[in-house]
Parts: structure tokens; C-alpha cells; sequence
């Protein structure tokens, strides 16, 4: 190992970067990904803190932008340097770590950096600060730098150190008033680029428009898609359309002109991706093969399709991994591991493998062109979640995991025209998504108006995101019409959770019925634990109707699915239980290991006591707890109206809604109930409710909103204006008469 690391170009650099250290208090490193930085620079500080014997008062935090590489790069430092993780080399994140008393490098995420500069606002101790991968310009890094900004002055003896990978460190540098910058000289084999006009002309795979799966599992008739695509004005469109014509004025051989006019710019084909991995194992070299997929989803999709493969599947010839941020550990490792002689390693990864893990023995690359990245549409003040074309520089980054042992090949699935049209580089987060949880945080820091604070950042979000995440703070009731933070707001922000799953836990636990309630914060925080396999779809959809058993909530549905799930795992038949309702049992482990660390959480903040059986006096009462999640999830409220066939949707925002199809509400004839909360929308050409839970009146008048705002009546008079909008006579009677009678109860 030791022999590796000197052989890794950054630990070549040791001496520079020290002695830059030293005489600076930030420096900005960058350096080709795998030349070492994160496993070697931190380490390298570390053993010069020890040889001048500053050893036992150093204090060294490197942060990471995921979980799941805080975790493997701290394993791999403490290996490389012979102990126990949780020595002197340590990980924390969220919810999870290990550190002890001598740990001096701490590997964390850029949240829990963040949490601690909460509680301990000039990180007394820290002596060094190491911001890794800036270059992703993610919303929590863009935010530390602020922060760290300000705090610089005041600990002139606190270094600071930056790292990314591709070459805008200039950027950085001059944010920090000129830093000086270090690159560390790389090396990687020539990567040879294949786009799809190669593609099919090399393998002879022609496209249809008929067997390609499309991203949200359905098949779109071609012709509709090509008419869309006229339509779409942008560069990506243009560039489709000189594919088109293209094909049509015959650059091409006849046959791969013929196949590239059926190429659906909208679609990653499966079996697109199938035909190339056959071609790279019966025809090319050995080597092992990195594919970078959208998207969790898609790679188990994509995994059960490969392993009914002939070929593909078949163990003895293809080792087939997957790469994502929620895969367990013991998965990761392998993912490291040369298989045997004879065996093609394949690995399908998400955008993570682009730079923060290194896999070096990959030869090839696929790369699907896409990415699942939340963008945010600030006017609608919706998030959209779609998988969107990724930048030249993802490509080019990608694309260079071919060359760290060999000169490699990298198949691009979209055609050379498309690349061209790709922006330069990614938008940063900050600007792309929504800022609720930021704002708190900022409030929380008292690092005064939210708006000014964030002018501040490198790139500055727009004033109108601004404003609608503070907007949204005040109607849920975490800030005041002063843009104070609120008692709320304070715990709040204490939860590592977004402010609408906080404020369900503190409700769940002032309320006694914190068991379902924590199953469903949990649910929303990972992800849906209910399977839609396209084939199978309307049993799976039956399966979940079961677990609906009228209550119209997705919500309740889930919780009922958990509860059947534990009972069947004491009965030592947890994976048949998941197999028989199509619930996905990893999903369901997840939801599980989560919900006891609430618990732990709620109880550190004296929330809720050691009694488990106190926090659910009311657990059973399906009144109550469809009540707090209205509070959780209003304002996402849609009204409701039985037609004859049909149900009409309604927001405030967007008017007329659909449901997603695996909603168990979807499936309704009749909801009747007056109200759907939701906890989200998704704008797919139209606007989508994923999941949602039937309310009534009284629920959205007594927990709908806040009471803080403006007090009781500020309350009445913003419901009254929702229960206007949707021209509800009778119940705005009852409205009334409500106000009245609270009013009187409030002057007594
Ligand atoms: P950088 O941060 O510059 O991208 P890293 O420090 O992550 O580079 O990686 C340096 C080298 O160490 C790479 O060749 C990588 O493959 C190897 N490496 C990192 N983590 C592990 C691990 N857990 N197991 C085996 N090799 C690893
Ligand atoms: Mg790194």
C-alpha cells in the first residue's frame, strides 16, 4: 500500500502543498480525479502535523459531498495507514459515524460540517478545513464557503484548503482574494471517443423507436416524439434535428442512416446499452466496464434486465455490480476488487463514479449522456425532476475513467452533434433547486438577512428562489413576518430532515403517535418502498390498493406495509412478505435503520421520552395521524372534485393536477374527501402529485397552515383565501362560524 501511495502523483506533491500551506491560509488544489488528493493530501497533513509534533492538538476535517464516499475514503486512509477506522482517521455522517477520542482526520459530509459550525460557530479546535470536490458545486459547499469566508478573519491561524477536479480553480481562487493555486500533474492513456453514428456502424445494432424503454417506463409513439422535437426550441433539439437530417440527406451508410432516424433523444435504450457491453466482451480487449446510468432506478432496471442476459448474466463470464449512493458497504468494496481471469467486471454507476470514486482497472466506458439532477423552476415554484443532459465537461470527465491503466474507449449513447450542443459546464445547485432548508440554516447560524447573506455566495441564487423559500418558511410557520426564526423554526433546524418531515416528527411526538408517523418521514426521506415493475404493473398495483384499505393515503398505505413487513420479518418471512406485495425489502431495511435514528434524534432533544409506549398513546388513531401530515405537508393541498367519470385536481399554483399512477388515489372512483395533501409535484409535461393523503375540512382548518402567523387571525385569513379560491360556499360558512368561535375562545 505504501508502495501505492507514493506512486499516486498528489502524494508526489506533498512538499509543494505543505510548504503552500504553511505560508497560506487558503489554497486551492486541483488535480485529474485518482491522482490521489482526497486519500493522500489530508493524510499528508496529517503526518506532518505528527512529525513536528502537533500531532495530539491537530485537528483536520476533510468534507465530502455524499455520504458513501465520506465513508469509503476514511476506511481506505485509516487501511493505508495501518489502523482501525475510528483511530486517528475517523468518518462522520448523517446520523452515522466513527470517530474516538484520538481521532485527528475526520472524514465528514459538508451537512454535518455545517450542523457543527451551527452549534460552534469559529470551529474551535479545527486546524485545518479541507472542502473536497468543489468543483460539483453542490448547495451545502457553495454555502460553506461563505460561511468559512467570514470566518477566516477571525482564526488567522485556520487553514483552509480547496480541491476539485477539472481546471476552473482560477474561480475559487479569486473568491478567496487571489489564494494560491496548485495543480497537480496528471497522467491518463488517450481515451478514444465513439458516439452513436460509430456505435451502430461498428456493432450493426439498429435502433427502433418500438423496443426502447423509455425514462418513465412508457412507450411514446415515435412520430409524436418527433413532432415534440420540431417544437422544442433549445440547442439539444437543433442538434436532434441535424441528426434527423442527417440521416435523411445520407451521410451516413443506409444503414445506420435508417437506424439514426430512429434515434429518440428522450430515451436511454436498455437495449442499446445491452448490444454495446455483448459487442465490448466477444470483441474487445480485457477490461472492465463502467456504465454511467441516470439514476438509482434505472440501474436496478437496467441490473434485472442484464441478468436475464444469456451472456450478460451469466456469472462464470460477467461480474455485474452497481454503484450508487444508497448501496450497502460491503457492495461498495467490491466494486474495488479485480475479479478473475476470464471474468469482464461491469460496473453501472451513477454520476458518482465521475469523480468522487475511482475504479482503476475501467478500459470502458458507456455514458448514457444523461443525469438526474433536481433543476428548479422558480417560477412555478416547482422542482423538476427529470433526467437532463449532463455538461462537456461531465462528458469529458466520464469519459477519462477509461484511461487510468490503459488507453481505453468510451461509447457515447447520443450522436457527436448532440456533445457539441452540451453547455460547458453544469449549473451550480445553488441556482437550481429550492433553498428552504438553506434558509433556516442561515437563520439559525444568525448570519442575518437571508437575502443579503446569499448575494454574498459565489454565484448568487435568484432573488425570486429567495423569496419563495422564505415565503414558504413564514406559511409553515419556522419564520415570523419579520423573518425571525420561530420556536419552530429553531427545532426546525436542529432536524437534519427538510422542514416539512421536521415539523411531522416534533407534531408526531407532541402528539403521541410518533410509530406512524416516523414511517412516514422516513418513506419520504428515502425513497418509495412499493415496486411498479412495467410488466407486472396492475398486480402491483393491486398489491398496493390492499394496504390502501380506504383510506385514500399513500401515506397510511405505507405505513400498513411497514407494519406487515416487521411482523413478517419476526416471523422469519420478511423477503416472501415483500415478494407476494411487491415491496422492495432493501428500501424497507433503509426506512427501518432510519426510523431508529429518529428516535435517537427526538430523544437527544428531550422531545420524546424513553417510553416508547407514551409516544404512541394515539398511534392508531387514523384521524390524528392523517392530521399531522396535513400540517407537515400544507401548503402542498389540492382540492378535490368528483365528476361523473373523472376527479378534478386543483392547486392554487398550477390549476389542474394528475396523479402519478402508482398512487393508491389514482386508482379511486370517488375520493371523498375534500382535500389531497402531497408532499410532492413533479413537472412532466404536466404536473404530476406523487404521493398524497386524503383530508377533511376540519384537518385543513385546524392543522393546515399556521397559527403563529399573524396570530389566530392571520391564520383564518389565509386558509379563508384558499377556501375562497376554491369557491367553497358551505364551507366557508363553516368557516366562519369557526372564526367567530375561536375569536371569542382567544379574548377569553
Ligand atoms: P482523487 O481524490 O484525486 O480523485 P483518490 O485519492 O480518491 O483520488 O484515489 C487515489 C487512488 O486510490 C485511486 O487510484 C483509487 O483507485 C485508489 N483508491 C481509493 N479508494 C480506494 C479503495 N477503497 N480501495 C482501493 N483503491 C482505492
Ligand atoms: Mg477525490
Amino acid at each position: 500500500m505504501l508502495e501505492f501511495r507514493r506512486s499516486l502523483p498528489a502524494y508526489k506533491e506533498r512538499d509543494t502543498l505543505l510548504n503552500s500551506i504553511s505560508q497560506n491560509q487558503v489554497v486551492v488544489v486541483s488535480g485529474e480525479t485518482g491522482c490521489g488528493k482526497t486519500t493522500q493530501l489530508p493524510q499528508c497533513i496529517l503526518e506532518s502535523e505528527i512529525e513536528a509534533a502537533q500531532g495530539a492538538v491537530c485537528s483536520i476535517v476533510c468534507t465530502q459531498p455524499r455520504r458513501i464516499s465520506a465513508m469509503a475514503v476514511s476506511e481506505r486512509v485509516a487501511a493505508e495507514r495501518g489502523e482501525n477506522l475510528g483511530e486517528s482517521v475517523g468518518y462522520k455522517v448523517r446520523l452515522e459515524g466513527m470517530k474516538g477520542k484520538d481521532t485527528r482526520l475526520l472524514f465528514c459530509t459538508t451537512g454535518i460540517l455545517l450542523r457543527r459550525l451551527l452549534v460552534d460557530r469559529s470551529l474551535k479546535g479545527v486546524t485545518h478545513v479541507i472542502v473536497d470536490e468543489i468543483h460539483e458545486r453542490g448547495m451545502n459547499e457553495d454555502f460553506l464557503l461563505i460561511v468559512l469566508k467570514d470566518l477566516l478573519p477571525r482564526r488567522p491561524e485556520l487553514r483552509l484548503i480547496l480541491m476539485s477536479a477539472t481546471l476552473n480553480a482560477e474561480l475559487f481562487s479569486s473568491y478567496f482574494d487571489g489564494a494560491p493555486m496548485i495543480h497537480i500533474p496528471g497522467f491518463t492513456y488517450p481515451v478514444r471517443s465513439q458516439y452513436l453514428e460509430n456505435i451502430l456502424e461498428m456493432t450493426g445494432y439498429r435502433l427502433t423507436p418500438y423496443n426502447q424503454v423509455d425514462n418513465y417506463g412508457q412507450e411514446k409513439m415515435w412520430k409524436m416524439q418527433k413532432q415534440a422535437l420540431r417544437k422544442r426550441k433549445s440547442q439539444i433539439a437543433s442538434a436532434v434535428e441535424d441528426v434527423i437530417e442527417a440521416a435523411d440527406f445520407g451521410e451516413y451508410s443506409p444503414r445506420t442512416r435508417e437506424s439514426l432516424s430512429c434515434w429518440n433523444p428522450d430515451s436511454i435504450g436498455f437495449n442499446l446499452i445491452e448490444h454495446v457491453l455483448c459487442h465490448i466482451i466477444r470483441k474487445e480487449r480485457p477490461g472492465a466496464v463502467l456504465v454511467f446510468m441516470t439514476g438509482w432506478d434505472d440501474i436496478n432496471s437496467l441490473k434485472d434486465q442484464l441478468q436475464g442476459h444469456p451472456l450478460l448474466g451469466d456469472p462464470s463470464r460477467v461480474l455485474l455490480l452497481a454503484c450508487h449512493g444508497s448501496m450497502a458497504s460491503s457492495e461498495q468494496r467490491l466494486i474495488f476488487d479485480k475479479p478473475g481471469d476470464g471474468v469482464r467486471k461491469i460496473v453501472l454507476a451513477t454520476n458518482m463514479a465521475e469523480t468522487s470514486i475511482t475504479i482503476d482497472d475501467v478500459v470502458f466506458v458507456v455514458d448514457c449522456g444523461k443525469a438526474k439532477e433536481t433543476s428548479y423552476d422558480a417560477l412555478n415554484n416547482t422542482p423538476c425532476l427529470l433526467p437532463s443532459w449532463i455538461s462537456k465537461a461531465s462528458a469529458r470527465q466520464r469519459r477519462g475513467r477509461a484511461g487510468r491503466v490503459k488507453p481505453g474507449e468510451c461509447y457515447h449513447l447520443y450522436p457527436r452533434c448532440v456533445y457539441d450542443a452540451f453547455a460547458d459546464y453544469q449549473l451550480p445547485e445553488l441556482l437550481r433547486t429550492p433553498l428552504q432548508s438553506l434558509c433556516l440554516q442561515i437563520k439559525s447560524l444568525k448570519l442575518g438577512s437571508i437575502s443579503e447573506f446569499l448575494s454574498r455566495a459565489l454565484q448568487p441564487p435568484e432573488p425570486l428562489s429567495v423569496q419563495n423559500a422564505i415565503e414558504y418558511l413564514k406559511i409553515i410557520g419556522a419564520l415570523d413576518e419579520n423573518e425571525n426564526l420561530t420556536v419552530l423554526g429553531h427545532n426546525l433546524s436542529m432536524l437534519p430532515v427538510e422542514p416539512k418531515l421536521g415539523k411531522m416528527l416534533l407534531l408526531g411526538s407532541i402528539f403521541n403517535c410518533l410509530d406512524p408517523i416516523m414511517t412516514v418521514v422516513a418513506g419520504l426521506s428515502v425513497r418509495d418502498p412499493f415496486l411498479m415493475p412495467l410488466d407486472k404493473k396492475d398486480l402491483a398495483e393491486s398489491a398496493k390498493a390492499q394496504f390502501s384499505a380506504r383510506d385514500y393515503s399513500d401515506h397510511l398505505a405505507l405505513v400498513r406495509a411497514y407494519d406487515g413487513w416487521r411482523e413478517a420479518e419476526g416471523q422469519k418471512s420478511g423477503y416472501e412478505y415483500c415478494w407476494r406485495n411487491f415491496l422492495s425489502a432493501q428500501t424497507l431495511k433503509a426506512i427501518d435503520s432510519l426510523r431508529k435514528q429518529f428516535f435517537y434524534l427526538l430523544k437527544d432533544t428531550g422531545l420524546v421520552d424513553n417510553n416508547i409506549e407514551t409516544c404512541n398513546t394515539w398511534s392508531h388513531d387514523g384521524h390524528l395521524v392523517r392530521a399531522i401530515i396535513c400540517a407537515g405537508l400544507f401548503p402542498g393541498i389540492c382540492s378535490v372534485v368528483n365528476k361523473e367519470k373523472s376527479i378534478s385536481l386543483k392547486t392554487m399554483e398550477d390549476g389542474q393536477v394528475l396523479l402519478y399512477s402508482n398512487s393508491v388515489n389514482a386508482q379511486a372512483l370517488k375520493i371523498p374527501h375534500p382535500w389531497l395533501v402531497f408532499n410532492e409535484k413533479v413537472k412532466v409535461n404536466s404536473v404530476f402529485l406523487r404521493d398524497s393523503t386524503a383530508v377533511s375540512d376540519s384537518v385543513v382548518l385546524l392543522f393546515g397552515g399556521n397559527i403563529s402567523r399573524g396570530g389566530l387571525d392571520g391564520h383564518l385569513k389565509m386558509l379563508g383565501g384558499y377556501l375562497e379560491f376554491f369557491m367553497k360556499p358551505a364551507l366557508a360558512d363553516t368557516y366562519l362560524r369557526l372564526k367567530k368561535e375561536l375569536e371569542e375562545l382567544v379574548q377569553k
